[in-house]
C-alpha cells in the first residue's frame, strides 16, 4: 500500500468527520478498509496535516488531541498560555446572522468566532 493512499484517507475521514475526531477514532474507522495500517502511523499523518494547516488541531479538557477539518463550521475557547482549544456545541451566531441580514440587506455566508482566555489547567496552576 502506497503512502500517498494512506495519506488521503485518513484526511477524506477527518473531513467526513461530523466534528472532531481523535487519531484512535480515524484509526478504528480505518482499519477495516486499511488492515496493515497503524496508529502511529495515523498520529504522524495527522501531526503533519496540523502543521500544513489541512486540519485544525485542539486539545480537550480530557487531554486528548482532536482534529477536524477546515471547513468545518465550529467555534472554540482559546487558552492564551498553553494553546488548548475547546470547541463550543453551539453556533451562537445563527440567530443573529437572520438579524443582521434583514438589517443590512448583507447575504452573510460564513464567519468566525474565537474566544480567548485561561483554561482551568492553567489557572490551576498559576495557584
Ligand atoms: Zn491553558
Ligand atoms: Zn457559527
Amino acid at each position: 500500500m502506497k503512502n500517498t493512499q494512506r495519506r488521503a484517507a485518513i484526511l477524506a475521514e477527518v473531513s467526513a468527520s461530523q466534528g472532531p475526531v481523535s487519531a484512535e477514532e480515524i484509526f478504528q474507522r480505518l482499519q477495516e478498509r486499511f488492515p496493515t495500517l497503524a496508529l502511529s502511523t495515523v498520529y504522524r499523518n495527522l501531526e503533519r496535516f496540523a502543521e500544513d494547516g489541512l486540519v485544525e488541531k485542539e486539545t480537550s479538557p480530557d487531554g486528548v488531541f482532536r482534529y477536524a477539518g477546515k471547513d468545518d463550521h465550529g467555534h472554540y475557547l482559546v487558552c492564551t498560555q498553553c494553546h488548548s482549544r475547546v470547541r463550543l456545541h453551539e453556533c451562537p451566531l445563527s440567530a443573529m446572522e437572520e438579524k443582521l441580514e434583514e438589517e443590512t440587506g448583507f447575504s452573510i455566508d460564513r464567519h468566525q468566532l474565537t474566544l480567548y482566555g485561561i483554561c482551568p489547567a492553567c489557572k490551576e496552576r498559576e495557584k
